[in-house]
């Protein structure tokens, strides 16, 4: 099927895109590049456009059969600071983005929703009937845009699945694609940086968590169990429903549990330091996954051990090699 993936020139994206190729698909990819990176896109067809574009996307529209949609500002610091910039990119811009789909012949679709549409949940492991409780700007925008999806899919005939993705993580087997964010503040991409030397030390953000270890507890997904969770959502389209699925495997890790499996992976010492609570982060969040897991016939299969060694792989690529 002919896919316009919003955003593929993105992390997640990117992964997307490669999924539905070798699934038999025909993505598109559709990226103003203000995050994205054309490396991320070669080897398909790459149209630089913005989501408010609405004359450019009703051309590429007329050539595929359904729109994921990953294009969305992502830094939950940064949306406290500048929430302007994630209301305009990733609700008004969003929004218009829905709005050339419906006056497309388009209606299946994909959207890259996030568990921080939950803010801080009192039970755990989260299901979908959790309340929406976004505790930043971030979430706020994600709910935002679930509620558009919501009300158009009643009122217009709009099929749709809300993605609520867990913590991504880790990079595409093949080496080919990966994490390239900047500045990078991920946990498992930040350590790298501090074992290359690239920053001075990996910052733990807090031990004094109601936690085992007295660290945040996070539910690692590979980034290509979450991208094949897409290709089946694409099928799950075509019987009619909508809906709203969280993607994660059921296991909580923490942070200490990270870091100690990159240094048994990478066999190099994670140069790290002991720091305050980072604002609005959660001591415990871990997906029930239960939903997904049946409407998709879809599982995550890999383990952390496997997102370390392929975003590690991934991370030495990138690294400038010195001059021989
Ligand atoms: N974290 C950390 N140091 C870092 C980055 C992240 O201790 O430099 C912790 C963070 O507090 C959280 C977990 O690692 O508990 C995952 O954070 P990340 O930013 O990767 O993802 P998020 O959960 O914010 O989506």
């Amino acid at each position: 099927m002919p896919v316009l993936v919003v955003g593929g020139a993105g992390y997640i994206g990117s992964h997307a895109a490669h999924t539905l190729k070798r699934k038999g698909h025909e993505p598109i990819i559709y990226d103003n590049l203000s995050t994205g990176h054309a490396a991320l896109a070669e080897g398909f067809e790459l149209v630089v456009g913005d989501i408010t574009d609405s004359a450019k996307l009703a051309s590429v529209l007329q050539r595929v059969d359904a729109v994921m949609h990953f294009a969305a500002h992502a830094y939950v610091g940064e949306s406290v600071v500048d929430p302007r910039k994630y209301f305009h990119n990733n609700v008004l811009g969003g929004v218009a983005l829905l709005h050339a789909v419906l006056d497309s012949k388009v209606r299946k679709f994909i959207f890259s929703s996030t568990c921080a549409v939950y803010g801080m949940p009192a039970k755990l492991p989260i299901t979908e009937d959790t309340p929406r409780m976004p505790v930043n700007p971030y979430g706020a925008t994600k709910l935002a845009f679930e509620h558009a999806l919501e009300a158009y899919g009643a009122a217009y005939g709009l099929r749709y699945v809300s993605f609520r993705y867990f913590n991504a993580a880790g990079a595409d087997e093949s080496g080919k694609v990966g994490e390239m964010h900047s500045p990078e503040t991920h946990l498992i991409p930040s350590a790298f940086e501090a074992i290359h030397g690239e920053r001075p030390a990996l910052e733990i953000f807090g031990e004094d968590y109601p936690t085992p270890d007295g660290t945040c507890v996070r539910d690692y997904i590979h980034v290509n169990d979450l991208a094949e969770a897409h290709v089946l959502g694409l099928e799950y389209l075509d019987c009619g429903s909508s809906t709203a699925m969280n993607l994660g495997t059921g296991r909580g890790n923490s942070v200490r549990e990270v870091i100690s499996t990159i240094e048994r992976i990478t066999g190099r010492e994670v140069p790290k330091h002991m720091g305050p609570r980072r604002a609005g982060d959660p001591a415990e969040l871990v997906a029930d996954p239960s939903r997904a897991e049946k409407l998709l016939k879809w599982k995550a299969t890999r383990s952390l051990e496997q997102i370390v060694s392929t975003a590690w792989d991934w991370a030495t690529r990138q690294v400038p090699q010195p001059p021989h």
